[in-house]
């Protein structure tokens, strides 16, 4: 099947970039795997008229929108490989089919590598957070602990104290130097060094201690590392080094070191949300339609 682009990832990204594509009147296919990174989550915050919605209806009201595009098909299936097979072709194939087009949109997002301690897997997106922005205020100002998972959860650990009373938890992922101690004291960080076993508790999470006494919190948070799919690798795209993992370059229209391949939100910055997941789209969705035009 021929298109003139192919969007790999049909969330946030994806369909913003579908939106433009589908106004010029191209003809788009996404292809989406149905895993979004705020799947866990039951509200989704900060992204401006829709702040409280669930994540889920947020993309099932934009696919009904697009639904109404007649240039436009969405897939249910995960692109395995993805490669240039001719001057302005790209070939992607799913488990089941081969599609063609001339441009490629990567729109896949992250996967977040979390912290290797009983009970947070099942917390995460509920009451383990990696963004204060999204989940901080239904805290309420209440206790607030951040499992660290090395340096970079100073970060964490400055910003918290906006949102809540809060410990930083080293559970022997780093040690603080003077500097930091005298930083995190002006925050009024409680620090935290004994090592944790579990994180349990139903809506409140509890974190348990090799000592056996254990802390309660309104809310967690944590800095995960995050991973990108294989396929900007498969076709070449220049990957840069963010803080939490890598993450594919993009230039102003969202073009990738690779002609004719477009990459937006998460997979194309070292951290993203929602918004800019959307503003990403849309801009490679304009991207990539210019540049059929003005080639
Ligand atoms: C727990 C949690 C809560 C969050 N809460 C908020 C919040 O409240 N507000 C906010 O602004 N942000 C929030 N975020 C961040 C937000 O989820 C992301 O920034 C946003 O989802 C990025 O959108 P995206 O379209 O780039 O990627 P995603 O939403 O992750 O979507 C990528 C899509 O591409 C698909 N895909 C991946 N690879 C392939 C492939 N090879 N073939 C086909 N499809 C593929 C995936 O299955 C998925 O459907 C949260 C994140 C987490 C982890």
């Amino acid at each position: 099947m021929q298109y003139d682009v192919i969007i790999a990832g049909g969330s946030f990204a994806g369909l913003a970039a579908a939106l433009q594509l589908a106004r010029a009147r191209r003809k788009v296919v996404v292809i989406d795997a149905g895993q979004r990174r705020n799947r866990f989550a039951s509200t989704s915050h900060g992204f401006l008229s829709r702040d409280g919605a669930t994540p889920g209806q947020i993309i099932a009201e934009a696919r009904i929108q697009l639904g109404r595009y007649a240039t436009v098909e969405i897939l249910e299936a995960m692109v395995l490989k993805a490669r240039r097979t001719g001057q302005e072709e790209f070939t992607v194939t799913t488990p089941d089919a081969t599609f063609t087009a001339r441009r490629l949109i990567l729109a896949g997002g992250v996967q977040d590598i979390l912290p290797e301690i009983p009970g947070v897997m099942e917390r995460w997106g509920k009451s383990i957070f990696h963004c204060p922005y999204c989940h901080g205020y239904e805290l309420n100002q209440g206790e607030i602990g951040i499992l660290a998972t090395g340096a970079l959860s100073m970060h964490q650990a400055m910003l918290l104290p906006d949102w809540g009373t809060t410990t930083l938890l080293l559970n022997g992922s780093f040690i603080p130097d003077a500097a930091q101690l005298a930083e995190l004291a002006e925050r009024g960080v409680t620090i935290e060094d004994r090592l944790i076993t579990r994180i349990s508790g139903a809506s409140q999470p509890v974190v348990e201690l090799a000592d056996g006494e254990s802390l309660a919190f309104s809310g967690l948070f944590t800095m995960s590392r995050t991973l990108a799919g294989p396929l900007a690798g498969q076709l070449g795209c220049e990957l840069k080094d963010g803080p939490m993992g890598k993450f594919v370059g993009v230039d102003e229209f969202q073009q990738t070191s690779i002609p004719g391949v477009f990459a937006c939100g998460d997979v194309a910055r070292a951290a993203g949300s929602v918004t800019l997941a959307v503003a990403d789209g849309a801009m490679a969705g304009v991207g990539a339609h210019r540049s059929l035009i003005f080639r």
